[in-house]
C-alpha cells in the first residue's frame, strides 16, 4: 500500500489487447475535480467532468477543470462522458470537455437537466445527451464495454453508481454515496443488485473516500427533519434556512415542514429557484401550487407565516442571503424575532465569511443561536462504516479508494486491509496514476501520465495560464514597479534618467528620495551593460528587472512585480 509516483513511460501508445486503464485524471489527493478515464484498446471513456472552485489563492478564476493532455493524446479514441450524478464536482468542466470532444453523454434524468442548463450556456448541442433509468444498461459498441447505472443515496436525486462490464470482468465506481435506509425519495440504494454482482465475482470497486475519517453510520436525512422542525418550532418571526441548491432533498424536507407549519415560501438566489422548477418538472420535488410566493409579496404575510429558503449558506458576498442582510432585495428584510439557519457544512476555507454574515444577520436582530435545536444538517457521503457495507456486499478482488485527500485515501486502503484485503489487492493511485488491468487478473501500477489544472475564466474562450494567476498574487501581495529608459537608436546610449512608476507598491512613486535611489540603480545597470546585452531586448529587460528587484529586495524585504522597458528616443 505504497504510493509510488514515476511517471509511465510509453503512456502514448494504446492499451495492449488485453489491457484495461484506469487513470483518474482529477479527484483523487484533492477534493473536487473529478473525471476518470478509462481506456482500452478500442476506445477512452470519460466518467464524470468536475471543476474544482477556486480559492482565494486564485484570483479572478472562476473555475478549475483538469487538464486533459492524456485525453488529447488519444484524441481520435473518445468515445462518450459516463456521468455518476449532476454535483459542479463531477459535471462542471463537461462544457469544456465537449467542445473539444462532441461525443454523446449518459446520466440519469435529474443529472442531464443540471447539464442541460450549462450546455445552453456554453451554446453546445444538447442533442449529445442520452438520459438512462436506474437499472439502465447500455453498450459503448467503440469500446466493447456495456455500462449499467444503479441508483444510490446521495444529497441530490437520481445520483448512480457505475457498473462498467469490462474484458477484463466488471469494475463498479460507487459515484458519491451514503447507504440512507430512508431516504426522501423513497429511491433506495440498489444494494441487491450489488450484492448480485459481488456475487458473480467484481474484477474492482472504486469508492468515495470523502467521509472515511468519520466513524460509524452516515446519519440518514430523516434524522436531520427532526431537527429543522425544531427550528421551525422556535422560530416566532421569519425562517430564513440557508442550503445548496443542489440538496433537493433537504429542500423537500423544508418545503413538508414549512407547509406543516403554515409557512409560505419564498425562494430567493438564482440557483435555487433554477434547481427547485427544475427538480419539479422532473417530479424529484414535491409542493402544492400557490405555496411559492414573490419576493415582493412578501409583506403580505405575517412574518410567522413566511420561510425563506436561499442559498449563500457559505458567506459568497454576491449571495442573495448577503443582499437581504445589506437591504437590497424590495420586501425582503431581517429583523427580531427571525431566524437565521444554515442547514448545509462550511466548507473549509470559507469560515471567515459565514462568521461575518452571522453576525450581519445578528445585528439586525436575528437568532443565529442553535440553542435548543437538534441535528440541521447530515452529510451526503458514506461514514466509515457505510463503507465496509459496500465492500463487504460487493467482495472486489481489487479496491481503489477515490475522491479525497491522499490522508483519505490511505485510510480507506487501511479499512479495506482491516476486512482482510492484501496490499497487493488495495491500489492508492494519486492523480495521473494509471493502474493497468489485464485479462487473467494481473494488475499493474504503471505510474503517472501528465496532468495538471487548467484555469477557466468566464467569458474567454482559452484557458487562463497559470502564469497570470501567479502574477495576480504578487501584485496583491507587492504590487508593481515599472522602469522606462529611453535609447539612443543608433549609438545605443542612455538618453537622459530612466523613469519609475509604482502601483500598490510599500513605496508610493512620488517619493521622490526614494525614486532616485531606483532610477539610478537602473542607470548604472545599464551603464555597464556590455554592447550585445544593449543589443539584445530580452537580455536587457532581465538585467534591468534583476537590478530592480535586487535594489527594492535590499531597501523594503518586498517581492513586487516588476516591468523594465527600453524605448529608442525619437530623431531629432
Ligand atoms: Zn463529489
Ligand atoms: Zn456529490
Amino acid at each position: 500500500m505504497i504510493q509510488t509516483l514515476t511517471p509511465f513511460e510509453g503512456w502514448t501508445e494504446a492499451p495492449q489487447s488485453d489491457e484495461l486503464r484506469l487513470i483518474p485524471i482529477g479527484g483523487l489527493g484533492e477534493f473536487g475535480m473529478n473525471a476518470l478515464v478509462v481506456h482500452g484498446p478500442k476506445g477512452l471513456v470519460l466518467v464524470d467532468c468536475g471543476q474544482l472552485f477556486p480559492s482565494e489563492d486564485q484570483p479572478g478564476i472562476d473555475k478549475i477543470v483538469p487538464d486533459f493532455a492524456y485525453v488529447e493524446a488519444f484524441a481520435d479514441q473518445v468515445q462518450a462522458v459516463l456521468l455518476t450524478h449532476g454535483h459542479e464536482d463531477h459535471i462542471g468542466a463537461l462544457p469544456h470537455f465537449l467542445r473539444r470532444w462532441p461525443v454523446p453523454v449518459y446520466g440519469t434524468a435529474f443529472t442531464l437537466a443540471l447539464v442541460a442548463g450549462k450546455l445552453k450556456e456554453a451554446g453546445i448541442k444538447e442533442d449529445l445527451l442520452h438520459v438512462i433509468h436506474d437499472y439502465d444498461r447500455v453498450t459503448l459498441e467503440g469500446m466493447g464495454i456495456e455500462a449499467e447505472w444503479i441508483p444510490v443515496t446521495h444529497s441530490l436525486p437520481d445520483a448512480c453508481a457505475l457498473v462498467m462490464h469490462t474484458a477484463q470482468g466488471p469494475i463498479i465506481h460507487s459515484g458519491d454515496f451514503k447507504i440512507d435506509p430512508n431516504p426522501v425519495d423513497g429511491r433506495l440504494m440498489g444494494l441487491k443488485r450489488l450484492k448480485e454482482l459481488g456475487d458473480q465475482g467484481v474484477r474492482l470497486l472504486m469508492a468515495d473516500s470523502t467521509n472515511i475519517l468519520q466513524a460509524g453510520r452516515t446519519p440518514s436525512e430523516a434524522l436531520c427533519k427532526a431537527g429543522l422542525d425544531d427550528a421551525f418550532r422556535k422560530t416566532e418571526g421569519a425562517l430564513f434556512m440557508a442550503t445548496f441548491s443542489s440538496n433537493v432533498h433537504r429542500i423537500q424536507v423544508l418545503l413538508d415542514l414549512a407547509y406543516e407549519h403554515g409557512r409560505q415560501v419564498v425562494l430567493l438566489g438564482r440557483s435555487m429557484e433554477k434547481v427547485v422548477n427544475l427538480a419539479r418538472g422532473l417530479g424529484r420535488l414535491k409542493l402544492p401550487d400557490d405555496f411559492i410566493i414573490e419576493p415582493k409579496h412578501a409583506p403580505n404575510n405575517k412574518r410567522s407565516e413566511l420561510l425563506i429558503l436561499c442559498t449563500g449558506s457559505q458567506g459568497e458576498p454576491m449571495s442573495a442571503l448577503m443582499r437581504v442582510l445589506r437591504g437590497e432585495i424590495k420586501g425582503l428584510t431581517m429583523k427580531e424575532g427571525d431566524r437565521l439557519v444554515l442547514s448545509s457544512r462550511a466548507i473549509p476555507g470559507n469560515e471567515v465569511g459565514i462568521s461575518r454574515m452571522l453576525d450581519a444577520a445578528a445585528r439586525l436582530g436575528a437568532d443565529t443561536t442553535l440553542d435548543g435545536i437538534g441535528t440541521i444538517h447530515v452529510s451526503g457521503h458514506a461514514y466509515r462504516g457505510d463503507l465496509e457495507e459496500l465492500i463487504q456486499t460487493v467482495r472486489p478482488k481489487h479496491m481503489v479508494p477515490v475522491h479525497g485527500t491522499y490522508r483519505n485515501l490511505k485510510a480507506h486502503g487501511q479499512l479495506a486491509a482491516s476486512l482482510g484485503y492484501k496490499p497487493q489487492a488495495i491500489s492508492l493511485l494519486d492523480g495521473g496514476q494509471c493502474l493497468r488491468l489485464f485479462k487473467g487478473g494481473k494488475v499493474k501500477m504503471a505510474g503517472t501520465v501528465p496532468v495538471g489544472r487548467d484555469y477557466v475564466h468566464e467569458g474567454v474562450d482559452h484557458m487562463v495560464d497559470a502564469r497570470i494567476v501567479q502574477d495576480r498574487l504578487i501584485l496583491q501581495e507587492d504590487g508593481v514597479v515599472f522602469a522606462t529608459l529611453m535609447v539612443d537608436p543608433d549609438t545605443r546610449e542612455r538618453v537622459g534618467e530612466p523613469a519609475i512608476l509604482t502601483r500598490g507598491f510599500v513605496v508610493l512613486s512620488d517619493d521622490e528620495a526614494y525614486g532616485a535611489l531606483l532610477r539610478g540603480a537602473v542607470a548604472k545597470a545599464y551603464d555597464e551593460a556590455p554592447l550585445e546585452v544593449r543589443n539584445d531586448d530580452t537580455l536587457l529587460y532581465e538585467l534591468l528587472r534583476q537590478a530592480l528587484r535586487r535594489i527594492i529586495r535590499k531597501t523594503t524585504d518586498t517581492r513586487p512585480l516588476v516591468v523594465s522597458m527600453v524605448l529608442e528616443a525619437p530623431k531629432e
